[in-house]
């Protein structure tokens, strides 16, 4: 279903003939730019220029890597899902409401077609042209309303399904973020207690005595200095001293 989607989003960001990128990028790992091209059967700068599209929406994401003898930078792609709904809901959302402007003036208006040329006009612009066609003189018969009707409600109909069905992936795609961030927060979390544990297991006696020295006036100084050099070294003999008992 995804692929579909992103098919459609690339097509209305780039053409046609960008569709085939979507089969290459990935939305969990990051793809090598030059293997795309590769597999594109494109040059290395038609393909960045179809990413760059893309990623002007912030649609695609990438990290890059410099090749440590070439000097230069390679660029790796990864897909965004959830964007590239989004941004397919706000499409699918303005063209709803096209759809329904369309029905409520096809409600409330009329038209006039001339059936030679299929060219359909407004009543504004029929009385304009004296309900006559400027093109080849047939004069103008009013459109059947409730066949366009018809087919705009088909239209509008399948537009709301295609929403429903993107709102519910981005739910989704929401939901696999979501505990995404969960995870990495109490991974985080985690990492910091055990952390705090490590540097508590390193006594901190020393440091408490440098803070107590910070308040001595500035004339016991160099007291302090030789005081200091003399708690270092008895530091340094304890240690191993007690690494003496282990062993
Ligand atoms: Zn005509």
């Amino acid at each position: 279903m995804m692929s579909k989607f992103l098919k459609e989003v690339v097509v209305i960001l780039v053409g046609k003939q960008a569709e085939p990128i979507t089969d290459l990028l990935d939305n969990k790992k990051y793809v090598n730019e030059f293997l795309i091209a590769k597999k594109l059967g494109l040059t290395i700068n038609q393909t960045r220029n179809i990413l760059y599209k893309i990623a002007d929406h912030g649609l695609v994401s990438s990290i890059r890597k410099k090749d440590k003898r070439k000097g230069w930078y390679t660029y790796f792609w990864k897909i965004e899902n959830l964007k590239s709904l989004e941004f397919l809901k706000d499409i699918l959302t303005k063209k709803i409401e096209n759809v329904n402007n369309q029905i409520k003036s096809r409600e409330t208006k009329v038209f006039y077609i001339c059936k030679n040329c299929n060219i359909e006009y407004n009543e504004e612009n029929a009385l304009l042209h004296d309900f006559t066609c400027p093109e080849c003189g047939e004069v103008f018969v009013k459109s059947d309303n409730a066949k366009v009707l018809k087919e705009l409600t088909k239209e509008s109909e399948k537009l709301k399904r295609e929403f429903a069905i993107i709102a519910e992936e981005i739910g989704k795609e929401k939901e696999v973020s979501e505990k995404k961030r969960v995870k990495e927060k109490n991974k985080f979390e985690k990492d910091k207690k055990d952390r705090r544990k490590r540097a508590k297991k390193i006594e901190v006696k020393p440091v408490k005595k440098e803070k107590k020295a910070k308040h001595k006036s500035v004339q016991n100084k160099k007291k302090q200095k030789s005081k200091k050099v003399h708690s270092g070294v008895g530091k340094l003999n304890k240690k191993s001293r007690k690494k003496g008992k282990k062993r």
